[in-house]
């Protein structure tokens, strides 16, 4: 199928941006690496009027730097990631995320922005981010403004974002060599989006402990007593039956085996 007809518009930078995804009357999206609209609106899921790129807007394509995290632009590809051109604020962690998104083609053109503005219940970036304790930078509202984005992505495909506002960066946290992480998915095969996943941060020097279910048919969970699951003194089982009652017994199965599979990884050591 074909896309019902759009305009597509470029702006040299974001003051120029902002103002054409304010105007409600002209019906605006953001598009970035298509890789997720671009099926949508093949489908007629999405049919905007006009459609504005991003993605080589100046703002959206930096890396700042500062003592406690590092801050990436929205429109950064998963590609850059996984090749390790960008600083990375942990310790190796983030290619290996990137690595795990679909296929090569789909990283070369989606970006870190889209995945999280896409908000699929899925999205490696998504649950492993969420996990890290990054925040997203919002810029079209009444001000700037910074969100966790464990508050930001408030359910499946919807997030906080208000009309007119455009991801412009996610902040990662530095993680030190000590810091310990793992993510595990099931997946049919690479590149399908995964049925279960979990993804796990333990990073004593901060007081960091999260353990995140993933790929539900809601926001992702972050699990209760997530210390207590990573040193081994509660039992996965017990924890994730409880903070997902209404799963089916096959999808309860499939978290509870991910979440075991991601403590066990975290144990040996090696990101899953
Ligand atoms: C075959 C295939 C397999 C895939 N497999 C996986 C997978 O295994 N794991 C995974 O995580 N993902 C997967 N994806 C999704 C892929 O990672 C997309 O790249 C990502 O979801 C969207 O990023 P994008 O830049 O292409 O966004 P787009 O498709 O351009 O946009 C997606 C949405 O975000 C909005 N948007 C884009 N940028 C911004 C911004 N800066 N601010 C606000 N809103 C914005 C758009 O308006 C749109 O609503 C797959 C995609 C395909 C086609």
């Amino acid at each position: 199928m074909k896309p019902a007809p759009f305009q597509l518009l470029t702006a040299p930078d974001l003051p120029a941006a902002l103002p054409l995804l304010s105007d409600a009357a002209a019906e605006t999206k953001p598009v970035a690496g298509s890789q997720s609209l671009g099926p949508m609106l093949n489908l007629r899921l999405a049919r905007p009027a006009r459609l504005l790129d991003v993605s080589r807007l100046p703002e959206l394509r930096r890396v700042e730097e500062d003592a406690d995290a590092i801050t990436y632009g929205a429109a950064l590809t998963h590609a850059e990631f996984e090749d390790g051109t960008l600083p990375d604020a942990t310790p190796g962690w983030l290619p290996a995320i990137a690595r795990r998104i679909a296929y090569r083609a789909v990283r070369n053109r989606g970006t870190i922005g889209g995945s999280l503005a896409h908000a699929d219940p899925a999205a490696d970036w998504v649950n492993t981010l969420i996990a890290l304790g990054a925040s997203v930078r919002l810029a079209g509202g009444t001000a700037p403004r910074d969100m966790a984005l464990n508050d930001f992505i408030t359910g499946p495909l919807a997030t906080a974002l208000a009309p007119g506002e455009v991801i412009t960066a996610i902040r990662i946290p530095r993680r030190t060599p000590a810091a310990r992480w793992s993510y595990w998915k099931f997946c049919r095969k690479q590149g399908e989006f995964a049925k279960a996943s979990a993804a796990i941060l333990a990073d004593p020097a901060r007081g960091d402990y999260r353990v995140l279910a993933g790929a539900l048919d809601r926001a992702p969970v972050l699990l209760p007593d997530a210390r207590a699951l990573i040193d081994g003194q509660a039992d996965a089982s017990q924890v994730v039956t409880a903070a997902l009652p209404d799963l089916s017994p096959a999808r309860l199965t499939l978290q509870i085996t991910a979440t075991r599979r991601a403590l066990a990884s975290l144990t040996e050591g090696t990101p899953a």
